[in-house]
């Protein structure tokens, strides 16, 4: 009998043992299509246009730099953009005919519903059980191995789909993406609802595009004000960061590095 207990799973690699899991492993059941995945992580918004994808792609760098085994799935058929943001092009191969082999960028195991579209326009005119169809098969199909983390960014404005995740694998928690204008925040309430209502805890709310600051070092809140607290107070989260409007961040993403990976020192980054 071995003296420690496994719930952590069984972590190989060597860098691993000086960090520890800020929650604990989901509980898989045998049906579980991410057998080897330790948490998995929605990230979510309202809207589209909010930053969901610069957000899911940082976060997974920023997990992937500290040393945890990480995965990203862009799951935003409406506008795959991890692809451009990490600089990654190419066409996943399926070495077995049965699964098919993530890319990998920075260290981070990657996936794109867009990869496997003829014509990227073609998924808008996808309705609810296409989509959900799609993305549990490409929670199955993809080999992910073992991760510490799966972090996967969904479509805008559909809760549902996370809805339809909860109903098949147990998710690790959610983090919401919103501006801090009203019109933004209206649909993020629905997300933060839905996750409620299927048991996915919200992990804590991102506030992106929270102001602008000018040559003259003045601050202007373009978008208005209190979104983001405000969605964290009716999720009963966090407000883990408010990100200001920084050209860096789209440069470096239009780029294919993203801003973690490109000024690792800088404040946006540091968000
Ligand atoms: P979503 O996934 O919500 O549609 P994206 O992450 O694709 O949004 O971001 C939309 C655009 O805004 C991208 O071009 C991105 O580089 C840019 N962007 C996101 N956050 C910021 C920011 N804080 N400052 C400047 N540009 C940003």
């Amino acid at each position: 009998m071995s003296e420690h207990s496994h719930s952590h799973g069984d972590h190989s690699h060597g860098d691993d043992a000086g960090h520890d899991h800020p929650h604990r492993s989901r509980p898989t059941s045998g049906d579980d299509p991410l057998p080897g995945v330790q948490h998995v992580i929605l990230v979510m918004s309202g809207k589209g246009g909010v930053g969901k994808s610069t957000t899911a792609t940082n976060l997974a760098m920023a997990l992937s730099k500290r040393g945890f085994r990480t995965g990203l799935l862009d799951a935003d058929i409406y506008g795959p953009s991890i692809p451009t943001m990490l600089g990654v092009t190419g066409r996943p191969v399926s070495t077995d005919g049965k699964t098919i082999a993530p890319l990998e960028r920075f260290g981070i195991k990657l996936m794109s519903i867009g990869f496997l579209l003829d014509d990227p326009k073609s998924a808008v005119i996808w309705r609810g059980p296409m989509l959900h169809g799609a993305l549990q098969q490409f929670l199955k199909d993809v080999a992910w191995g073992d991760l510490d983390y799966l972090v996967l960014d969904l479509p805008p404005g559909t809760g549902d789909v996370a809805l339809s995740l909860a109903q098949r694998t147990s998710v690790t928690g959610a983090v919401i993406v919103t501006t801090p204008q009203n019109v933004a925040t209206d649909d993020v309430f629905k997300s933060v609802s839905m996750c409620t209502k299927v048991d996915i805890p919200v992990l804590g709310v991102v506030e992106n595009m929270s102001w602008f600051i000018d040559s003259a070092g003045v601050k202007h809140e373009l978008f208005g004000a209190g979104g983001g607290q405000a969605i964290a107070d009716f999720a009963k989260a966090p407000l883990l960061v408010q990100i200001p409007i920084d050209q860096n961040v789209r440069e470096w993403g239009d780029k294919g590095t993203p801003i973690v990976q490109a000024m690792p020192e800088s404040t946006v980054a540091a968000a």
